[in-house]
């Protein structure tokens, strides 16, 4: 329903979770949020409101870092549990996903991961994707490649954010049929389904469009389609008022 990405100077957690909060009037069961930090990459999540999730990381601290996503769920494929709110991690724990939207070929999927010998945790139609991209990095080794191949399996409606471990420096954005905005501010990058996310930090915006991969650094962005070739994009500037 909600989703908010960021790498930058700040404290990732703090800003995905602001994000996270300016996205609440949309509705939600469910939240989660993903770090990158000391090589590793840390994530919480729980069914209900966020301050459900906000006990938990009070009670079980994340490490501080500069990359981070969060997600808001309007569960569509399995129920509002702590096990189907995202992010979604691979088995080894390195990438972490949110989506929304829903993957309509999720079942073939997920079957052919089970039968190599993927072992999925949730009952989403979200998960498959974090298994994938979890192989496609394995063998080409950059997060934003391995989206562009996991996007050309996947059919349905979708806005897909992700991290990985091994390039802790990067969020990668993915959209089809389901909004997703850039946000590009002064040595840091947003990504999110609304500017509301991160109005409070920059109001140039870039619409991303359909069938578009993003990647976000610090310093710039990089946007292409599933097959790689650099694409047109639409940058603007949000002029409301954001204080309503
Ligand atoms: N289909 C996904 C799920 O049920 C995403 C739902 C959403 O858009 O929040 O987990």
């Amino acid at each position: 329903c909600g989703i908010v990405g960021y790498v930058g100077g700040q404290c990732a957690l703090d800003v995905v979770l602001a994000g996270l909060k300016r996205l609440e009037y949309r509705g939600y069961d469910s939240a989660g949020v993903a770090v990158l930090a000391d090589g590793g990459l840390a994530a919480a999540k729980k069914a209900g409101k966020l301050a459900n999730l906000e006990k938990e990381l009070s009670d079980r601290p994340l490490p501080s870092g500069p990359t981070g996503i969060g997600h808001t769920r309007w569960a569509t494929h399995g129920g509002p549990t702590d096990a189907n709110a995202h992010p979604h991690l691979d088995n080894a724990g390195r990438v972490a996903v949110v989506h929304n939207g829903i993957i309509e070929n999720f079942a073939r999927l997920r079957a052919e991961l089970t039968d190599r010998g993927h072992e999925l945790a949730s009952e989403t139609d979200t998960e498959v994707v974090s298994h994938l991209l979890s192989e496609a990095f394995s063998s080409c080794g950059d997060l934003a490649e391995s989206m562009r191949q996991v996007c050309r399996l996947l059919e349905g409606a979708f806005t897909l954010v992700a991290v990985h471990a091994d390039e802790p420096d990067v969020v990668v954005g993915a959209r089809r049929n389901s909004p997703l905005v850039v946000g590009v501010g002064d040595g840091e990058s947003f990504l999110a389904s609304d500017v509301a996310a991160f109005i409070a930090h920059t109001r140039d915006a870039i619409e991303l469009g359909q069938d578009q991969v993003v990647e976000l650094r610090r310093d710039g962005v990089t946007v292409t389609d599933f097959d790689g070739a650099p694409a047109e994009v639409r940058a603007y500037h949000v002029d409301w008022d954001a204080s309503a």
